[in-house]
């Protein structure tokens, strides 16, 4: 049979069973037209038809499923027809079943002293339990054909039409009897299917709706994910193989001077093994000719900073101008003048842009800037603006990547119109490694899985209001050794009056501890002007003021060594990830440092989840994995708009094996026939064309 036969593509209402208006409700609420298309809506649960309820126990309302006997039907004459009454058995007890006109021909069929599966819906009127026009199966046949029936997820209007449960079942059960292997095409790679020892498309789609056995449904299962996390990697890897070879990259096969002296008279401090893994990775991107896209994860504190920075003066070195990005004013600062420091007698020329710079200064500097005479431009947002043009843009680097947005990056790209820039996004945000495969998926991927040495753990510990005098004790020993202190207040959005005010009375509050006679306290939110703000934040750094009073405008980057304790108000609303970043701020000295987490009393589920975690582990990772199992990986920060995360049947939280091994064999796939062009991998490729053009979202170039 040639596939354009196939019942696939059939259009739903021809289906025994659905007809013209039913097709109709399908399309509306489930965006269903052909018949592949509901074939692919599988089941969210199964019916175990091994279960039963007890007569006893059945409620008004309840969808039961009863294991009993018939033990009388009767036919009740009413005004204008008939009405056949039945009383069903169980060994808990009756209950009354009632088929309304012209079900003789049902009930005829039915026999006496023989068990019966019943499923139905349940109605109490006046203390008398019944079930209106139950489904009734031997229990013979029943097990033997369908020991499980699928529950699909339905609508209000769906139930309404006549689509329900029951007949979704047998609209199911009449396309899978028409069904035939050669319907389905194998859209994987025979290799695949012999070594992966998966089962066929035809038979997973039957057992995924009707699983002869828990056995079998593990089978479909695992297929079915498998082929759909498979040809979601596949599909952004073909993207990168097609996009390295439309788009040129600059070669840098240079390591001269400045590189040279900045690694052996400026680096105070041995890399770590990952750091040089890292920079062995891009050098390696650099000198192949291809634009490098590459996303570096790596804790906070891993020190991504000196990788960038050595990642630009190989740029540097071969006369090509760079740029790093940091998403607030106050990192950006940072950076700024760390690199400045750090390459200081090296003849590198460093700037500074950010909406701040304005005016004269502003106007010289994007003239210096396209005649070439700055190698390194550190900046905020400000950086993208149209008219900031460099001579010639070697490399750009974003620094929390996670707080830009795809369409800021794709603004890097035109940087320089002759080609594109290579491109080095880093984040400090750990992303659990299957997210990360999936929205970053089309980047390579560096991960600086290693502390720089001596490093001790943050003790992290959990206090409520009542243990207020504790802290304020603790923290004036800490401050008598000399250490400085976060304060950290929840501000969730930067426009909100009252969050605010929480952050004015606790540093009211800190005033009666801590009198001005003899601490400083400095206070540092996101409403404060640039100026105003970098005061405040300088009198912390240069360790005139013992405590910092701030929002989360710290959370990112803030790179204070001598500050040893980290406390967190009203930490139950922040995040997980946002309290390991905010916790991220310490622990970057040599002394041990601390990290309080301030709640009230009464906890949500969650926030104690969330609180147990913080002062179990230091582990980024593990607590990226934490904050998707606890929220589901659509809420994770940064990944909301990439799209790939309706998946149909499979779960990043859950089939991080099989997603491994579907990235693994696109990877080989894309190795061996990069444009799976050879005649083995037809069906592979037709199946990826479809897919795409059926998803908008996976043509897209990220
Ligand atoms: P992050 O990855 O969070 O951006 P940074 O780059 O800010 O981390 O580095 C944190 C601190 O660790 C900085 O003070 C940096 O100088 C220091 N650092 C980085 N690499 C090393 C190393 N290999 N050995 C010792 N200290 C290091
Ligand atoms: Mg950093």
């Amino acid at each position: 049979m040639s596939s354009h036969g196939s019942i696939l593509r059939e259009k739903i209402e021809f289906i025994k069973g659905v007809g013209l208006n039913k097709a109709k409700i399908l399309k509306s609420e489930l965006g269903v037209q052909t018949v592949e298309d509901l074939l692919f809506i599988f089941p969210f649960r199964y019916a175990d038809r091994s279960e039963f309820q007890l007569i006893k126990d059945v409620q008004d309302g309840d969808t039961v499923q009863l294991r009993g006997e018939i033990i009388s039907i009767t036919k009740k004459k009413m005004k204008r027809s008939a009405r056949l009454v039945g009383s069903f058995k169980d060994p808990s007890g009756f209950i009354e079943l009632n088929w309304f006109q012209g079900a003789q021909w049902l009930v005829d069929k039915l026999q006496p002293n023989q068990t019966y599966i019943l499923n139905g819906k349940v109605k109490v009127y006046r203390g008398v339990k019944s079930i209106s026009h139950p489904e009734l199966e031997s229990e013979q046949q029943a097990i033997e054909t369908d020991p499980f029936l699928p529950v699909y997820s339905s609508t209000e209007k769906l139930n309404q039409k006549g689509l329900g449960i029951r007949s979704r079942r047998r609209i199911i059960k009449n396309i899978l009897n028409r069904l035939k292997p050669a319907d389905l095409i194998e859209n994987l790679p025979s290799h695949f299917v012999e070594k992966l020892e998966i089962c066929s498309r035809y038979d997973s789609l039957r057992y995924i709706h009707f699983p002869a056995s828990p056995g079998a449904l593990n089978l479909a299962n695992n297929r079915l994910k498998f082929e759909e996390l498979f040809f979601l990697q596949l599909n952004m890897l073909y993207n990168k193989v097609q996009r390295d070879k439309k788009l040129k990259g600059l070669i840098f096969n240079t390591i001269g001077t400045i590189f040279n002296r900045f690694y052996n008279e400026k680096l105070s401090f041995e890399l770590t093994n990952a750091q040089k893994r890292v920079i062995k990775e891009i050098r390696y991107d650099l000198g192949r000719g291809v634009q490098m896209n590459r996303l570096l994860q790596g804790d906070v504190g891993s020190g991504k900073t000196i990788v960038a920075l050595m990642t630009m003066l190989i740029a540097i070195d071969n006369n090509y101008q760079t740029t790093l990005l940091a998403p607030t004013q106050i990192l950006a600062q940072q950076h700024f003048q760390s690199i400045s420091e750090m390459v200081k007698g090296l003849g590198v020329q460093v700037a500074f842009l950010s909406g701040s710079v304005k005016g004269k200064v502003r106007k010289e500097l994007l003239s210096f800037l396209k005649e070439g005479h700055i190698d390194i431009l550190v900046g905020t947002h400000a950086i993208l603006e149209d008219n900031v043009e460099f001579k010639n843009l070697g490399i750009a680097v974003t620094d929390e990547q996670h707080r830009f947005g795809v369409v800021q990056r794709s603004k890097l790209w035109v940087k320089n119109d002759q080609i594109p820039p290579h491109i080095l996004v880093m984040t400090a945000t750990p992303i659990p490694r299957t997210l990360a495969m999936t929205t970053y998926g089309d980047l390579d991927a560096s991960v600086i899985d290693e502390l720089p040495p001596g490093r001790k753990q943050i003790k992290t510990v959990h206090r409520n209001d009542s243990h207020r005098s504790f802290v304020v004790k603790f923290m004036k020993e800490e401050i008598a050794k000399g250490r400085q202190i976060y304060v950290v207040y929840p501000l969730i959005d930067e426009s909100e009056k009252l969050d605010l005010q929480n952050l004015q009375t606790g540093y009211e509050e800190l005033l009666n501890y801590f009198p001005r006679s003899d601490y400083q306290i400095t206070v540092v939110h996101g409403r404060m002007k640039p100026q105003d703000k970098d005061i405040e934040m300088q009198r912390f750094v240069n360790g005139t003021a013992q405590i910092m009073v701030a929002t989360t405008v710290i959370e990112v980057g803030v790179n204070v060594p001598n500050a040893s304790v980290m406390i967190i108000e009203n930490a139950e609303r922040f995040g997980l990830s946002q309290l390991h970043q905010l916790r991220g701020r310490v622990g970057r000295g040599a002394d041990q440092s601390f990290c309080i987490l301030i709640t009230k009393t009464q906890l949500s589920k969650y926030a104690k989840a969330r609180i147990d975690t913080m002062c179990r582990t230091n582990d980024g990772f593990q607590i990226a994995e934490e904050d998707m199992s606890l929220r589901g990986p659509g809420d994770i920060t940064g990944t909301q708009q990439s799209g790939v995360l309706e998946l149909n049947i499979a779960s990043l939280t859950e089939d991080g094996r099989i997603l491994e091994t579907a990235r693994h064999l696109a990877v080989a796939l894309l190795q061996k026939d990069p444009d799976l062009s050879l005649l083995k991998h037809k069906s592979t490729l037709s199946y990826l064309v479809k897919m795409r053009n059926k998803n908008q979202k996976w043509g897209r170039i990220s």
